[in-house]
């Protein structure tokens, strides 16, 4: 059985944690779904998803609870990180913001409430590098970032919406803009934890029945 944790200290967390076992099923993969509020669980996990919410909260409480290394190490260790809108600021290497301490997981600059306040929240079909199927992926997006400046760094470009990236892979951290947590559609999720070569789950195929069927 796949630990997976749900960074919950703030955020759209229960839709991750189903999302994740949405995507698990599919694959015939179990998986118990734990919400990260404090230190000492991230360390038990082989996959992890950071929600959206608001990055300057999420980045407080994950700093002040001692969670912050912790999921810095999982990500070292190759385990596959999916971080959302909120989730993907604070994982980025500059939000900037002041108030929030990035994790500098993902090599890009990002800019918060990028898309307008008449379009705060609007749903967009992505043509999605690498992503299952042929149908576009069905993208909700809620006073999303940007992503800006992917060229001085590792991350390879997956998904942009009006010019702009919007998802972004780099090693075993993927990153969205958007919610993918908030369609039934979990090829997201699927992506980012089980078809992600450079992420230990993907790769070392664990139980008898990882293979795609
Ligand atoms: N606007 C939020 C922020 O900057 C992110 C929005 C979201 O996660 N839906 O933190």
């Amino acid at each position: 059985t796949l630990e997976a944790g749900v960074v919950a200290v703030q955020g759209d967390v229960e839709e991750h944690a189903a999302a994740i076992e949405r995507a698990a099923k599919t694959r015939g993969r179990e998986v118990t779904v734990h919400e990260i509020r404090e230190s000492g669980i991230v360390p038990e996990c082989d996959l992890l998803a950071m929600p959206g919410g608001e990055s300057t909260t999420i980045s407080r409480l994950i700093h002040g609870e001692g969670i912050a290394p912790e999921i810095r190490a999982h990500v070292e260790a190759g385990k596959p990180l999916l971080a959302t809108c909120a989730g993907l600021i604070v994982a980025s290497s500059d939000p900037n913001d002041d108030r929030v301490d990035e994790l500098g997981l993902l090599d890009v600059t990002v800019e918060r409430n990028a898309f307008g306040r008449q379009k705060d929240s609007f749903e967009a079909p992505l043509e999605v590098e690498g992503l299952s199927g042929d149908d576009p992926y069905p993208a909700v997006f809620i006073r999303a970032p940007a992503i800006d400046d992917v060229e001085s760094g590792d991350a390879e470009v997956l998904a942009s919406w009006d010019g702009r990236p919007v998802a972004v892979r780099q090693g075993p951290v993927v990153g969205t803009a958007f919610h993918p947590e908030l369609t039934p559609d979990s090829r997201f999720h699927g992506l980012a934890f089980f078809e992600n070569d450079a992420a230990s789950v993907s790769a070392a195929g664990s139980g008898a029945d990882s293979s795609e069927s």
